[in-house]
């Protein structure tokens, strides 16, 4: 209906302008005007606290206000099972992709969602959420999600050989997984660098895996088997996600999902 209207309105000023011509110049400065309020309209700035209200309310009325017995439960106390590594990513949210819902898991995310070895103060954020949902929360499972087209990793990828960095923190912290670095170049070379970060995306996870275990209350916990290590992969282009275990087997059902 909008095009129609639309074009008949454009068809009404062609036909004015055959008869008028003198008025082309009038009508060129009109329609310049035009042209500059509707692009004023298209990009109508976006209100970041419009957006954040509507998003609470929609969660209220329909999750909150819908769920009592959940959330009372949740005012009471939290006891996830699962500790999840994501990467900061915007389009990587666990809660989203495994669907996980309010308590079930205790989520960091970083860049590239790295665990670094136990460091009581280069790293201690990390440390001190693993610390408390290892010994606090004693969550039995902790999963390293990583990712397609990780922008961290593609960081790493990048650091020349020289060593030589650009970023305040950026590089320094992704240098974490320096090790799946090195073993994908050495193991990868014929690879595309697209490829290369690809492998280097799940080889990071797994050299966090090997992290978790330098912190003593982890390494406890696997062998008590009171805490599973897992790693996984999301890729949000394919829409699959692959898990593994800590021996890195491959658990079959998910890896075509
Ligand atoms: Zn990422």
């Amino acid at each position: 209906m909008a095009t129609e209207s639309y074009e008949e309105a454009i068809a009404g000023l062609s036909k004015l302008l055959s008869v008028k011509a003198d008025l082309g110049g009038v009508a060129a400065a009109r329609i310049k005007q035009i042209t500059a309020e509707l692009e004023a309209v298209g990009s109508k700035q976006f209100d970041p606290v419009e957006r954040i209200k509507t998003g609470f309310v929609h969660f209220k009325k329909e999750k909150f206000e819908k769920n009592p017995a959940l959330y009372g439960e949740l005012a009471k106390g939290q006891s996830p099972k699962f500790l999840v590594f994501a990467c900061s990513d915007s389009r990587v949210c666990p809660s989203h992709v495994l669907n996980f819902q309010p308590g079930e898991a205790f989520v960091v995310r970083n860049i590239a969602n790295m665990v670094p070895p136990f460091d009581t103060t280069k790293y201690s954020g990390v440390g001190a959420a693993i610390e408390y949902a290892v010994l606090h929360l004693k969550v039995e499972n902790i999963v390293i999600i990583g990712h397609s087209c990780c922008g961290g990793i593609k960081g790493l990828m990048s650091i020349p050989d020289d060593g030589t960095i650009a970023s305040e923190f950026i590089e320094n912290w992704v240098k974490i997984c320096s090790p799946a670095k090195t073993k994908v170049k050495a193991e990868y070379s014929e690879l595309s660098f697209h490829e290369q970060c690809t492998n280097c995306e799940k080889e990071a996870v797994n050299v966090s895996l090997g992290n978790l275990l330098t912190y003593p209350f982890v390494r406890d916990g696997v062998v008590k088997q009171t805490v599973a290590l897992k790693g996984a992969h999301y890729d949000f282009i394919k829409g699959t996600f692959d898990l593994w275990d800590l021996d890195f087997k491959i658990i079959p059902s998910l890896s075509s999902a």
